[in-house]
């Protein structure tokens, strides 16, 4: 459920008018829901309310300061990925002691930050990381926390790019061998063994993955319970979205009309299956949503710059491009394009809906069948709260996009667009060249 609708012709956000924001902002802007992030984060948190559950917003999926302030004050922590992942929440006024530190490359600054602000855990996935940092401790004297990331290998069913739970993953320790990767954890003087994770890939579609990872972890997990007395399984995140049928999903109705064995993951349905698994471990439970809590809460609005009618295929150039929104690019992906002014007396039209830069590739769409418009119209790119604004670049010296937030009948711009002194302001000519 989310809070895009028409009323009337026009296409809302919450009660703000987008084609308003795309007047006032420009375009290619992102435009977030504050109510459809906190519809997911309480629906996730309720769900789960059997457990002593910890919510980690995994903020690589969506890291403008505005949403970590949102979801911190709603009561999540983070799982972060990075050095600056770590500044943003220092920057957001969030809480770093109740967030976990991932990825497969920490370096020894990023490890002594995370020391410095007190962090939660390290979710270490190597036997060298725990060396490296059972050395970075040591120089600061204290001790780290770590859990270590236990690679199930379960097939999670979702695109190869974001599968990360096979054993030819790049990500975390076999399943086999993590007895002797915590033995080697216990033994360093300067880390505290604190809890295990795993995390099987994102844009699951069925809670089944997460049952097979979860069901096969779980007598290990007791285990080390017992061994060394961890407090804490992180289940990692990978809740899937709808996609397809975007706009409609932001309904009930869109719900109740699912046949039940093609019914998309709900965080209930997730819940059911989950928590009666986790439940007699006695343990806090992690989880780590990312592209659940925001991805339905984004759209990306776009200007029409023309519609170009070609031999047997139209093609709808926009302004929003793969730099703004790389998912179709990447991974293929389906993202819902709705015009922002709805007019169903208006002719149909199938056209590939492209960005203007010099690739092939910058194609958010084949063959889609739209409402006819034409040049200075706007559309929204709908699903595009997830690793839309956070996997922007500058490809063809193209500005960041702008980021706006709603709540209710407010909107407020909470990234504003990159001007062109921005973007070359790190860049200079060399002496010689002058
Ligand atoms: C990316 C990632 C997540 C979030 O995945 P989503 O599919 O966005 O929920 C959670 N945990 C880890 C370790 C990740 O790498």
């Amino acid at each position: 459920m989310h809070h895009f609708r028409y009323v009337g012709q026009n296409l809302r956000c919450e009660s703000v008018d987008l084609a308003e924001v795309a007047r006032l902002y420009g375009t290619p802007t992102y435009v977030y829901s504050a109510a459809t992030m906190a519809d997911n984060y309480t629906r996730l948190a309720r769900a789960v309310g059997g457990l002593d559950a910890q919510i980690c917003f995994a903020m690589k999926a969506n890291s403008s300061l505005a949403v970590l302030r949102h979801f911190a004050r709603l009561g999540a922590a983070f799982d972060l990925v990075s050095g600056g992942e770590i500044r943003r929440v220092l920057a957001a006024g969030a809480d770093v002691r109740r967030s976990v530190f991932a990825g497969v490359g920490k370096t020894e600054a990023e490890m002594r930050l995370a020391l410095e602000q007190g962090i939660f855990a390290f979710h270490v996935e190597s036997e060298p990381e725990l060396a490296r940092l059972n050395h970075v401790a040591g120089q600061l004297g204290v001790k780290a926390p770590v859990a270590i990331r236990v690679n199930p290998d379960v097939d999670a069913h979702t695109h190869a790019k974001i599968t990360t739970g096979k054993s030819d993953n790049k990500f975390g320790v076999p399943l086999a061998q993590a007895a002797a990767a915590y033995a080697a954890a216990a033994k360093h003087p300067h880390l505290a063994v604190k809890g295990v994770q795993i995390h099987i890939g994102s844009q699951l579609t069925s809670a089944a993955p997460f049952v097979e990872a979860v069901t096969k972890v779980v007598p290990f997990v007791a285990q080390l319970k017992a061994d060394y007395g961890i407090s804490y399984f992180s289940i990692g995140g990978g809740i899937g979205i709808v996609y397809q049928d975007a706009l409609a999903s932001g309904q009930p109705a869109w719900w109740d009309a699912q046949p039940a064995d093609r019914r998309p993951l709900t965080p209930e349905a997730y819940g059911a299956a989950l928590v009666p698994l986790l439940q007699p471990l006695g343990l806090k439970i992690l989880l780590e949503p990312g592209r659940f809590l925001v991805g339905n809460a984004g759209v990306l609005l776009t200007r029409v710059e023309h519609l170009k009618r070609g031999a047997g295929k139209n093609f709808l150039i926009v302004d929003a491009a793969m730099n703004d929104l790389i998912r179709p690019a990447m991974y293929d992906s389906h993202h819902e394009i709705v015009p922002l002014h709805r007019d169903t007396t208006r002719r149909a039209l199938t056209a590939d809906v492209v960005g203007p830069i010099c690739e092939s590739g910058d194609c958010f769409a084949h063959d889609r069948l739209l409402q006819e418009v034409g040049e200075g119209e706007y559309l929204a790119l709908m699903s595009a709260g997830a690793y839309g604004s956070a996997m922007a670049g500058r490809y063809n010296t193209r500005a960041l996009p702008a980021e706006v937030l709603v709540h209710g009948g407010a909107f407020e711009l909470i990234h504003a667009r990159e001007s062109f002194e921005q973007m070359i302001a790190n860049e200079k000519i060399p002496a010689f060249l002058q």
